[in-house]
């Protein structure tokens, strides 16, 4: 429509009878009709009328780039970030783990010279693993767990004494260290016995506390081990320093391939489905978190984390005054991986959307593979 006919239009209405428009046309109101035929031209592209709702126009709000960052609730910082490591029981080791890519097995001796240039470039944190490659240190109770000398307390003193600064957190299982792979001790029949279980394993979280690991994190998923745990802590003298961190809503799945791999923590027997959650089990996690935080987590974790965004937001409701983390696991890492070489997509691109989804969920804390990429990636 023309200028013209717009006007002729507005001029044409204005004359129809109405008891607001009774006096004749003057030289002030033919001025008001082109404004107003102005404002009817400017709006009619959008279907919106002047006095009416405008909120189709978004777009100006996220035209800078800067104002497309204020959009996130949440924005992705270095210290959102926390680095896994596995650290083998071979003090030079630096073995490469080929189903994740740019991923390796560290010795104790190695890990200085790996975090130091990360950590001049912001790295704040990491979560250690164990990973017993001698083949005489499994048994039936995970014994090497907690071994002095092992991979896990030794590498906790080296990284303490190396980077003051530098916040240790140390996963909690039994997995890496028993002959039959499970998370825990168990019964004759396989079962997880309950209650040796949560005492072994609050048992490992003191040593690596005392140790000087700021933050325990276990990943086992027995019952009641975040209570045993926080009651060690709290009669050792720790529980004031020491973060508790529970993988509250850990899934079993496919995912975790990778991990197993790198981890060498592939159950003998059987799978860990009795005790991670079904993935279907939205209610079951929420249970989970509620328990937890009632039994003194500091910290809720759900893992893995892309395919259980609902869980993350979840966690972040019902924890609202709690920091939640989520786990990107290794399936989760890898599958970006192979899916940029296969040239689906560009890898740094999806590692942000996957990583600003999850922040997106309710995750304040990440634990990601892409920590040393992102502390190149979050300079530019
Ligand atoms: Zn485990």
């Amino acid at each position: 429509m023309s200028f013209s006919n717009l006007l002729n239009e507005v001029t044409y209405r204005d004359q129809r009878p109405s008891p607001a428009n009774t006096n004749t046309t003057t030289h002030t109101d033919t001025r008001s009709q082109i404004s107003r035929a102005r404002s009817y031209a400017s709006t009619a592209a959008t279907s919106v009328s002047i006095s009416g709702d405008i909120s189709s126009q978004l777009h100006g709000g996220y035209s800078h780039p800067l104002a497309r960052a204020w959009q996130a609730e949440r924005q992705l910082t270095k210290s959102m970030l926390i680095y896994p490591l596995f650290i083998t029981d071979n003090p030079d080791e630096e073995e490469a783990i080929p189903s994740l890519p740019g991923q390796k097995r560290w010795g104790v001796n190695k890990l200085i010279p790996l975090l130091q240039p990360l950590i001049a470039k912001g790295l704040k944190s990491v979560i250690l693993f164990g990973v017993p490659l001698d083949p005489n240190a499994k048994d039936a109770l995970g014994t090497a767990a907690d071994d002095p000398k092992g991979p896990v307390i030794a590498a906790i003193r080296i990284l303490r004494k190396a980077f003051p600064r530098l916040f240790i957190s140390a996963d909690v299982c039994l997995c890496e260290y028993t002959s039959h792979g499970h998370c825990g001790i168990l019964h004759d029949d396989g079962t997880l016995n309950n209650q040796l279980s949560v005492d072994r394993i609050s048992d490992v979280a003191m040593a690596y506390a005392e140790a000087g690991a700021h933050c325990v994190a276990p990943s086992d998923m027995n019952d009641g081990r975040i209570r045993a745990i926080k009651l060690k802590l709290i009669e050792g003298g720790l529980a004031h320093r020491v973060v508790l961190m529970s993988y509250a809503a850990k899934f079993s799945g496919c995912l975790y391939g990778p991990f197993r791999d790198a981890a060498g923590s592939q159950p003998s027997f059987g799978d860990r489905r009795c005790y991670q959650l079904p993935p279907g089990g939205r209610g079951l996690a929420r249970r989970a978190i509620h328990r937890d935080i009632g039994e003194g987590a500091d910290i809720i974790m759900v893992k893995p984390a892309t395919q259980f965004l609902d869980i993350i937001s979840d966690a972040k409701e019902i924890g609202k005054d709690l920091p939640i983390a989520a786990y990107h696991v290794s399936g989760e890492y890898a599958m970006i991986h192979a899916a940029a070489k296969a040239g689906v997509f560009d890898l740094k691109t999806m590692a942000f959307e996957a990583t600003e989804g999850i922040l997106r969920a309710g995750a304040s804390i990440v634990v990601s593979y892409f920590t040393p990429e992102f502390l190149d990636w979050l300079e530019t």
